[in-house]
């Protein structure tokens, strides 16, 4: 199981923030599709990953000391070639040790380029009173200025995921505004479903952070995501 390989790789680090590249392993095993994330310690070793998912690409920092990558210059998104991957790579780590001369950097991770679709954010957050509860609500601008997300206390079953969809502000989103397609609710109802149920399993997690994921029509992809085991 990767789970119990990242918890023990932690734990002899003696840290309990995990890693992108962790974090999506982990969630994937718990069914959850994530980019296929792997990490380059050189700039050879992210052309060799990027050629090999394919192009476009995206390269991010790689530490846990830097939680908002894109604010320290670690996120670079659409590379199209050899050429740009080379370039991300040198303008990540070096705006990086600028922005943050402390943290541990082990490498920058390199994944496919997601198709645009609708931001979503997902999580789990343990609360004082009711324990684990799972989060849904749209991501970007929505979630931050307006905070319209829902929670339920886990565990949650599809009925659950289903009002937690529907209670949003911004559902009509989801169902596709001004000529942009629906999204695949019942696949985002299904994650809920599977996000709590593997929290419920794992009360090693402390936070699970998913955000973005992209929904599509047709499925949806998580493709920055976080999880903070309990001390
Ligand atoms: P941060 O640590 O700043 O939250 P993210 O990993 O979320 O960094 O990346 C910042 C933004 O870059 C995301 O909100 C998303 O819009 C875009 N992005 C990140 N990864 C991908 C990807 N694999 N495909 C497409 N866009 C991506
Ligand atoms: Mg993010």
């Amino acid at each position: 199981m990767i789970i119990d390989e990242v918890l023990a790789q932690a734990k002899k680090e003696n840290r309990s923030v995990l890693t992108e590249i962790e974090a999506k392993q982990i969630l994937f095993e718990a069914g959850i599709n994530c980019t296929d994330t792997r990490l380059a310690p050189t700039k050879e070793k992210a052309v060799a990953i990027a050629e090999e998912i394919g192009y476009p690409v995206v390269l991010k920092v790689s530490s846990v000391d830097i939680t908002h990558k894109s604010d320290a210059g670690g996120v670079k998104v659409n590379l199209k070639n050899k050429e740009e991957v080379e370039n991300a790579f040198d303008e990540i780590m070096a705006s990086c040790k600028k922005v943050q001369p402390n943290a541990d950097i082990e490498g920058i991770s390199v994944q496919g380029m997601a198709k645009p679709g609708l931001e979503i954010i997902m999580g789990m957050i343990k609360d004082d009173t009711f324990g684990p509860v799972v989060m849904f609500g749209l991501g970007g601008v929505l979630v931050e200025v307006l905070k319209d997300v829902s929670f339920r206390i886990v565990p949650i079953e599809k009925a659950d995921a289903v009002e937690m969809t529907n209670e949003i502000q911004g559902k009509k989103l989801l169902e596709g505004y001004r000529g942009q397609p629906p999204a695949d609710v019942a696949y985002l109802q299904d994650m809920l479903v599977k996000l709590s149920n593997f929290v419920h399993q794992t009360p090693q997690i402390n936070e699970i952070d998913m955000n973005p994921l992209f929904a599509y029509e047709d499925g949806a992809v998580v493709v920055d995501a976080r999880i903070i085991l309990e001390d």
